[in-house]
């Protein structure tokens, strides 16, 4: 166990040399097993954030690490010069899994977004000569990643301040106002890009019909429709993905985060007609597919695949928001939204500090949206965790409401 001195020490190099862009807790995880987290001071932690919808079966699931592991042993990166046969088992169970005929492996959210947005130009561009075709719709509030085309994508000013010029050709519409995309959406429009279920912005799923509303609107003007699945995909929402939920499918989808249970890996999942955007040369990444990675995914697709699995969600995240829905904090729960295990509870300007408090009462939770409190834990959670971190919460709650304003 390491002293509170050492602690500080690491911190403040830590500090010195990461990202500024950072605010990282006052501590230094060391361990993490099943639900919990275990820092070098031997502290215990409930882990209702799974490294951001990421840990979706816990952390270092046995299977997970020994996949990993065998597959490190074996063989560890080729490039896209040669497939590996794990990576054509990932693309294979990806496409069996959704409405995808063809899979594009990268590394990150961001880049799966990416490589939706220039499928969708290109296609709309190249394969079907719509030249004028230059504008993608998408929606205040949401979040599509950091890299340059994702923060223009991303309809929030805050992430673009300071990086301007933002990348051309997009246009923001008002999430659940399908007047608003009426109002944008023409001859010129190549995609409307659309989180099912906004998760930094807030956790606000789509209204009933707005999905439905957007593919009619891209059908009627031959644009594309794109989800980005990145948080809400690998079972998130107690579907494999959530357009299964709404009962409306995408022309293309991002997916990463819980897609390597806990190592970088993203995908890009299209039709064989949209994938003709693409032709030898047009897009490529040097780990994209990487083995290590597409060794973990394998592991998480066939977990979720499980009979049972997919319910245990449904069922767990439900009472997740019933619990949520009952309970009785010292800072009134104003609403509780989410699907499946993609849960938020708006509580008003105190959200950072109930985090903070929280986690130094052993339960790691964040904030999306600034006011909401955001439970996306791992899917193998158990109604036993869920009590466990529903006291946590009321006693986190209650601290901040005594420590005053
Ligand atoms: C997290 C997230 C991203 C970005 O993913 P990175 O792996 O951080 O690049 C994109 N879209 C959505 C909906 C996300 O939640």
């Amino acid at each position: 166990m390491m002293s509170r001195e050492r602690v500080e020490a690491q911190l403040e190099v830590g500090d010195r040399t990461g990202n500024p862009g950072y605010a990282p807790a006052r501590l230094v995880m060391e361990r993490g097993q099943g639900m919990y987290l275990f820092d070098t001071e031997g502290r215990q932690y409930l882990d209702f954030l799974a490294g951001i919808a990421v840990n979706c079966l816990g952390h270092c699931h046995p299977k997970v690490v020994e996949a990993i592991q065998g597959q490190a042993a074996r063989l560890m990166q080729v490039s896209n010069t040669f497939f590996s046969d794990v990576q054509i088992r990932v693309q294979e169970k990806l496409t069996r899994v959704s409405f995808g005929d063809r899979v594009y492996l990268c590394n990150s959210g961001a880049e799966a977004n990416e490589a939706a947005i220039k499928l969708a130009r290109r296609r709309q561009r190249v394969v079907l000569g719509q030249t004028g075709r230059s504008t993608i719709i998408t929606f205040k509030g949401s979040f599509h990643g950091r890299t340059l085309a994702a923060i223009t994508a991303t309809g929030q000013p805050k992430y673009h301040e300071g990086f301007e010029p933002l990348m051309p050709g997009f246009v923001y519409a008002s999430f659940n106002d399908l007047g608003s995309v009426e109002a944008l959406i023409g001859e010129d429009t190549v995609a409307v890009m659309v989180e099912p279920i906004q998760g930094e912005g807030g956790m606000v799923p789509a209204a009933p019909g707005f999905l439905e509303g957007l593919r009619a609107l891209c059908d009627a003007h031959g644009a594309l429709l794109i989800f980005d699945e990145v948080q809400t995909g690998m079972g998130r929402t107690g579907r494999m993905f959530a357009y299964e939920g709404y009962g409306v499918v995408p022309d293309i989808m991002t997916v990463a985060k819980g897609l390597g249970g806990g190592v970088p890996i993203g995908a890009m999942v299209s039709t064989e007609e949209v994938f003709k955007g693409f032709v030898r040369g047009s897009h490529a990444s040097t780990f994209g597919g990487n083995p290590v990675m597409c060794a973990a995914a394998e592991v998480v697709l066939d977990e979720l695949a499980r009979p049972g699995f997919l319910e245990r969600v449904v069922e767990v995240g439900g009472y997740l928001k019933e619990r949520l829905e009952g309970l009785e904090s010292a800072i009134p729960i104003k609403e509780v939204r989410g699907v499946g295990l993609m849960v938020g509870a708006e509580v008003g300007g105190q959200a950072g500090r109930i985090v903070e408090r929280a986690r130094e009462l052993g339960l790691i939770l964040n904030t999306a949206g600034g006011e909401v409190l955001r439970f996306v834990p791992p899917l193998i959670v158990e109604r036993g965790d869920v009590d466990r971190a529903m006291e946590l919460l009321v006693a986190a709650m209650g601290d901040v409401a005594a420590s005053g304003a």
